[in-house]
């Protein structure tokens, strides 16, 4: 294995993402034959079967030809369903076809690229912006280019697979530490002292909706004159100005070397950005292998963004709906018995622990009409499946008051 894995009080097993990933990649997981695995899973009620929804994407959607309430969804905003984003879409793929056709280095750069990373670039308060082809794509291709041989990336231990896999691929040591923990995080740069070190999180955290400690992280950054990529998929669309982000929402904008965020949530696309300067954009054009041997994205998705953005800015009063709609929920579902938090942030963990158990309240729910995905490990730690609830600003409050009750009635 090439980047050699060392964790600061985090054990190397499955309980955290980086460690299902550094067992998997050293050998000891699960057993290698394709049927011996998909037993094990289905042992281990941890088998993972696709659902079909067969309608548009909405707040409600239709699975098994029934129509059921969406409760765990990243369309924030309900943008994926808005006709105005839907006709961009449409308009773009009568005008600028239905593919891009080559990486964006050799003829896949179209104008609907340039002008969405302008625009995306406005948006976050940097100089430059790099369009990719999915969040995954630009967590892994970011973190690999800028961590370099003889360097560290530092990671949370709770951080998206894509950004754990970006440091499996980077030429650098990792070194994981403890979910949000500052001081873990000190003690992580003390070692790569005398190395150049890049710090990785997510902003808003993806099953547990929490945020990090930007600004402390930012402080030891500039200590230790580190580097820091913060990946805002969960806070595009979601926190600050207009929706503007988590760093924008601090203050925070011109401390962050790279700005990742996706076009597929909030926004009500598909696709991924890297907000950046200039000199840092040039890089990673030149260096993140994501950008340089992948098709530029489709003109559709790159116009639907576009659409979802301009909405934000003329309309930043979707974002307080979300919120409105997330302390609703919140509040509901403490008002059936449940241990919810209150706060603005739309994913709501309703904690179960055992992935069976999980399933089992899923599926009860969905024959009530709510649907809301059971998740399980490898993408929370063993012993926290979950129901992974999202509030989104196209539900209605008693939409989210029927499906707390339904929620409380199963687990009372
Ligand atoms: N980062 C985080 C924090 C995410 O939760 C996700 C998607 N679940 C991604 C990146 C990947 O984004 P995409 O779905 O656009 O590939």
């Amino acid at each position: 294995m090439r980047a050699a894995a060392a964790e600061l009080g985090v054990a190397t097993d499955a309980r955290t993402a980086h460690g299902a990933v550094l067992r998997a990649a050293s050998g000891g997981g699960p057993p290698s034959g394709v049927s011996a695995v998909v037993e094990d899973l289905r042992a281990a009620g941890l088998l993972r079967e696709l659902r079909t929804v067969e309608s548009a994407q909405g707040a409600h959607v239709r699975l098994d030809g029934r129509d059921v309430l969406l409760l765990c969804s990243n369309d924030y905003l309900g943008l994926a369903e808005d006709p105005r984003v839907r006709d961009a879409a449409a308009r773009a793929v009568h005008e600028w076809g239905a593919g891009a056709g080559a990486s964006r280095l050799v003829s896949g750069n179209m104008t609907p690229h340039r002008e969405l990373e302008a625009e995306l670039a406005a948006f976050k308060g940097t100089e430059a912006c790099v369009l990719f082809g999915s969040g995954f794509l630009a967590n892994t291709g970011v973190v690999a280019a800028l961590a370099g041989p003889g360097e560290v990336v530092v990671s949370d231990a709770l951080n998206h697979a894509s950004i754990v896999d970006g440091c499996r691929l980077a030429q650098a040591e990792t070194i994981v530490y403890p979910h949000a923990d500052l001081d873990g995080l000190a003690a992580a740069l003390d070692r790569a002292a005398g190395r150049r070190a890049t710090i990785v999180t997510d902003s808003v955290f993806s099953m547990d909706g929490d945020v990090a400690p930007l600004h402390g992280i930012v402080e030891l950054a500039r200590r230790h004159g580190a580097r820091v990529i913060v990946d805002e998929a969960h806070a595009t669309g979601v926190i600050g100005p207009a929706g503007r982000g988590l760093v924008a929402e601090l203050g925070l904008e011109g401390e962050i070397d790279v700005v990742v965020g996706t076009l597929s949530k909030a926004l009500g696309s598909y696709g991924a950005f890297a907000c950046c300067s200039a000199e840092l954009a040039t890089f990673l054009v030149n260096r993140a292998r994501t950008v340089i041997f992948s098709t530029g994205l489709p003109p559709s998705c790159v116009a639907a963004a576009g659409e979802a953005l301009r909405i934000l800015r003329n309309e930043p009063r979707v974002v307080g709906r979300l919120h409105a709609n997330a302390r609703a929920l919140r509040a509901e579902l403490a008002a059936q018995g449940l241990a919810v938090e209150p706060g603005d942030m739309p994913i709501v963990p309703l904690v179960i622990g055992d992935p069976e158990a999980a399933m089992g309240l899923c599926e009860a729910a969905l024959d009530r009409g709510v649907f809301a995905q059971a998740i399980r490990p490898p993408t929370v730690p063993d012993g926290t499946s979950r129901l992974r609830l999202v509030a989104m600003a196209s539900h209605t409050e008693a939409e989210l008051r029927d499906a707390a009750r339904v929620l409380g009635a199963l687990t009372g």
